[in-house]
């Protein structure tokens, strides 16, 4: 099964397409992730990427395509796969369509002012990305999973947030009707809690836990 997952940063994406990865045994392909690699390993695509992501901005959309199309085209996705953070304009999913055949969307919804205390309490591990909230952590800054230091991501920060909830409405949001057209879309509450959300993408998506 191949699967998008739409919706504002700090919806969850990740989280839960981790677990339904995990649940369906396919591949979570999150851009966001491949391009904090390219960051850190100092890569001509990372370097390009840098300066959009550190100011919440997307990364134009022939960097992203050409990333995209390549990592679908790797064995371990002729299994189905889901892409987290991608599409997040039209171009893109046009450019999708054209490599690619999608069979659900799921689409996250939650709001903006719980995703804007979602982000800005988000701490995630230097090493392993494990992401937790500030709320649980008291106090605590190191990885329950891996022992490493948490940080906060740069475009987690108050003002970086609220510019990439706004890209977040002007740019991705019209996907939305765009996959509803193709009657690909199904609308999940991203506030339901962890679990009851995994279970309710499970069941839109037909598959057991
Ligand atoms: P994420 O971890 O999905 O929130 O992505 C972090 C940042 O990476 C975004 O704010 C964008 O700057 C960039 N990014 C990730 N995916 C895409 C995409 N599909 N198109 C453009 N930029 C992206």
């Amino acid at each position: 099964m191949n699967i998008i997952f739409l919706g504002p940063p700090g919806a969850g994406k990740g989280t839960q397409a981790q677990k339904i990865c995990d649940a369906l045994n396919i591949p979570q392909i999150s851009t966001g992730d491949i391009l904090r690699r390219a960051m850190k390993e100092g890569t001509e695509t990372g370097k390009k990427a840098k300066s959009f992501i550190d100011a919440g901005q997307l990364v134009p959309d022939e960097v992203i395509i050409d990333i995209v199309k390549e990592r679908l085209a790797m064995d371990d996705c002729k299994q189905g796969y889901i892409l987290d953070g991608f599409p997040r304009t039209v171009p893109q999913a046009e450019a999708l369509d054209t490599f690619a055949t999608i069979d659900s969307v799921i689409e996250l919804d939650v709001k903006d002012e719980e995703l804007v205390n979602r982000l800005s309490g988000r701490r995630v591990c230097v090493k392993c990305g494990a992401t937790y909230h500030i709320s649980m952590l008291n106090g605590k800054i190191t990885c329950d999973k891996c022992g490493e230091e948490l940080i906060q991501r740069n475009d987690d920060k108050a003002e970086t947030v609220l510019n990439r909830l706004k890209v977040y409405h002007d740019q991705t949001a019209p996907l939305i009707g765009y996959y509803e057209g193709k009657g690909l879309l199904k609308k999940i509450d991203g506030a339901q809690g962890m679990d009851n959300t995994t279970r309710a993408i499970l069941d839109a998506l037909g598959a057991k836990a």
